[in-house]
C-alpha cells in the first residue's frame, strides 16, 4: 500500500490541507483514530484571512449563513475590524464541527482517502518513504508515503515519534467554561474582579460562563470538571450562586503553550495544533492552523509534482513557525493582561491609551484579522510577502479580490496596461480574463491583465495560491527572477513582455 502523501489527524487542518492537495492532483490518504466526526464547538470564530480563503476556495456555505461580528477584543479592549481591508472584515461564528464537515466533503470530492477508526503509531524513514503503521479494524498496516504531514493535534504522536523538539511553558492558571441553562446571572464582558476574572454570554435563554479564580493552581484533569466545580468556583470570583441551574457541558482549558523547533524533518511536516499550542484566546489557534494549511498545501504539491524550485518547501518552516510564534506571544501578552493581578493596571492603563489611537487600533485589527503575517524580508516595495490584502486600498480597487485565486492552486501574474495604454478612459475590469500557461518545468500559473494605471511604480503582481504577494513591481527581468524563486521558471518566451 502507498500514497503519495499521508496526513495523520482528520481535523480541520488535516482535512483543509487534504483538499488543498486533492484540488493539485496529488494523491492523499488521510488516518482519523476516531470512528466518526467530532460534535463539540470548539474553535467557532473564522477570522477575515481565512474567510477570504475559505471563499476563494469556494466555500460559501459556510460563510453565507454565519453570524459575522466586527467587533472584537485584544485583552478585552474593544477592536473595530470594520475598516480591515477585505469585503469579509470582521469574525464569522461557525461551529467546527460544521467547518470540519464542509471540509470534510470537500476532501472527498477532491479524491481523496479519509480511513476512520485508523491510529498512527509508528514511522521508520527509508531514503525517499516513510513507512507508516498504524492500528485499525484489521489490525496492524503498514502504508508507505512520500510525505506523512502530522495534523493530529496538540499531544502530536507524529511530533513525538519523528523527535521533533518543542519548546514549551506549563499551565500557570486555568479557565473552567460552561453553558448554563436560565443561569439568571446578568451579562458581562471581561470582568476582572478580585477574586478573578469572570464572562457571562447569554444565547437563546443558554449562557456562556468562563471564569478564573485568582491564585487557584492549574489541577491535571483526567475529564472535564464537575458543573459543582464551575458553580463554585463561579461563586468564589462573582458570589453569585448559579449550584441549582442545569449545565449542558462544561470544560477547562489553561494557559500553557509550545510551539515545534522545527516544522520540518527531512519527509515529515507539522501542520496546526501538532505544531504550536495555546490558550484560545481571541479564536487564533484553528485560524492559524488553516493558514499552515493554505502555506503547505501548495508548496508540498509543487515537491511531490516535481516543480517545486529548491528551498520552496523550506519556507513553509520558516513563515508559519514565525507567524505562529508570534500569535503564541499575542496570546500571552493578552492572558497577562487579562488574568494578571492589580501588578498589570498600570499596563492596562498604557495599553488602552495606545489602544485609542487610529493606527494602533488598525495594526492590532489585522492581527486580529489574521491580515498581519509578512512573509521573508524580501524587497524594499513594502509589499513582497504580505497577504494580496494590502494591495487594496486605494491602489487597485475591485481587482485584487480573492476570485483572483478561485479557479485552481497555481500562482496568479497580475499585468498592469502600461501608462500610456492605460491612459484615457480605459475601465478597471472587476472580472478580469485569466489565461492559463505552464512555465518551461511545468509549472502552473495564471496570467490576468488588467487596464489600469498601475500604482507607485508597480506594473506587475506575483501572487501565491495562499494569496501571498510574492512580487510586486516593474521590470521584465525582476520578474523573471521572482518567477524562477517561488514557481521555479521564468515565463515562456510568448509571454514576455506583454501586458494589457
Ligand atoms: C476540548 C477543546 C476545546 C477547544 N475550545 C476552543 C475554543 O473555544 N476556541 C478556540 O479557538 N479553540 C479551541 N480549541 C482549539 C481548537 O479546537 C484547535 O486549535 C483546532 O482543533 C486545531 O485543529 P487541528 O486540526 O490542528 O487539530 P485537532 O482538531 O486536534 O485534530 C487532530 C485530529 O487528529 C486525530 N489524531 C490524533 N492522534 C492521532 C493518531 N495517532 N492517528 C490518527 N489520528 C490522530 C484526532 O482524533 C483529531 O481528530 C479547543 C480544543 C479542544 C480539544
Amino acid at each position: 500500500m502507498s500514497t503519495q502523501v499521508l496526513i495523520a489527524g482528520a481535523g480541520p487542518v488535516g482535512l483543509m490541507l487534504a483538499c488543498e492537495l486533492g484540488r493539485s492532483g496529488v494523491q492523499v490518504t488521510v488516518l482519523e483514530r476516531l470512528a466518526a466526526p467530532m460534535r463539540e464547538s470548539r474553535a467557532s470564530l473564522l477570522n477575515t484571512c481565512t474567510a477570504e480563503l475559505l471563499h476563494a476556495r469556494g466555500f460559501d456555505s459556510l460563510l453565507d449563513p454565519a453570524q459575522r461580528e466586527v467587533k472584537t477584543h485584544f485583552a478585552g479592549f474593544p477592536i473595530d475590524l470594520s475598516a480591515a481591508p477585505s469585503d469579509y472584515a470582521g469574525h464569522f461564528k461557525v461551529p467546527q464541527y460544521v467547518t470540519e464537515q464542509v471540509l470534510g466533503d470537500e476532501a472527498q470530492r477532491a479524491g481523496v482517502t479519509l480511513l476512520r477508526s485508523r491510529e498512527l503509531t509508528g514511522i521508520r524513514e527509508t531514503g525517499d518513504r516513510v513507512a507508516c503503521a498504524f492500528d485499525g479494524p484489521a489490525g496492524r498496516v503498514v502504508l508507505e508515503t512520500e510525505y506523512l504531514v502530522g495534523c493530529d493535534g496538540a499531544g502530536s504522536t507524529v511530533r513525538r515519534l519523528a523527535g521533533f523538539g518543542a519548546s514549551q511553558r506549563t499551565a500557570t492558571r486555568e479557565l473552567l467554561r460552561a453553558d448554563v441553562v436560565d443561569a439568571g446571572i446578568r451579562d458581562r464582558r471581561f470582568e476582572r474582579l478580585e477574586g478573578g476574572f469572570a464572562v457571562a454570554n447569554t444565547r437563546r435563554g443558554v449562557t456562556r460562563v468562563m471564569m478564573h479564580v485568582r491564585g487557584h493552581e492549574p489541577v491535571r484533569r483526567q475529564s472535564p470538571p464537575a458543573f459543582s466545580e464551575v458553580a463554585s468556583s463561579w461563586k468564589k470570583v462573582t458570589g453569585e450562586d448559579i449550584s441549582r441551574r442545569e449545565a449542558l457541558w462544561a470544560d477547562s482549558f489553561d494557559n500553557s503553550y509550545g510551539q515545534a523547533d522545527c516544522y520540518r524533518r527531512g519527509r515529515v511536516l507539522l501542520a496546526g495544533d501538532a505544531a504550536h499550542w495555546h490558550m484560545p484566546i481571541g479564536g487564533q489557534a484553528l485560524n492559524v492552523g488553516l493558514s499552515d494549511a493554505v502555506n503547505l498545501g501548495w508548496k508540498l504539491a509543487a515537491a511531490v509534482t516535481g516543480w517545486a524550485p529548491k528551498g520552496l518547501l523550506d519556507t513553509y518552516d520558516s513563515e508559519r513557525r514565525a507567524a505562529a510564534a508570534r500569535v503564541i506571544r499575542h496570546v500571552a501578552a493578552q492572558e497577562t493582561l487579562m488574568l494578571g493581578g492589580a501588578e498589570v493596571e498600570p499596563l492596562r492603563h498604557v495599553l488602552s491609551g495606545l489602544i485609542a489611537i487610529e493606527g494602533a487600533q488598525h495594526l492590532i485589527g489585522l492581527f486580529c484579522a489574521g491580515l498581519d503575517d509578512r512573509y521573508g524580508t524580501q524587497g524594499d516595495d513594502g509589499l513582497a510577502g504580505r497577504h494580496m490584502a494590502h494591495l487594496r486600498p486605494g491602489r487597485v480597487p475591485g481587482v485584487l479580490s480573492p476570485d483572483l485565486l478561485t479557479a485552481a492552486p497555481t500562482g496568479v501574474l497580475v499585468r498592469f496596461a502600461d501608462p500610456g495604454q492605460a491612459a484615457g478612459d480605459n475601465p478597471v475590469r472587476r472580472t478580469p480574463a485569466a489565461q492559463s500557461v505552464s512555465l518551461p518545468n511545468g509549472a502552473p500559473l495564471r496570467i490576468v491583465r488588467v487596464a489600469q494605471p498601475p500604482g507607485d511604480g508597480v506594473t506587475d503582481v506575483l501572487l501565491r495560491p495562499d494569496a501571498h504577494i510574492a512580487w510586486a513591481g516593474c521590470g521584465e527581468r525582476r520578474l523573471s527572477d521572482a518567477l524562477s524563486q517561488w514557481f521555479g521558471a521564468p515565463l515562456p518566451d510568448n509571454h514576455r513582455g506583454s501586458r494589457a
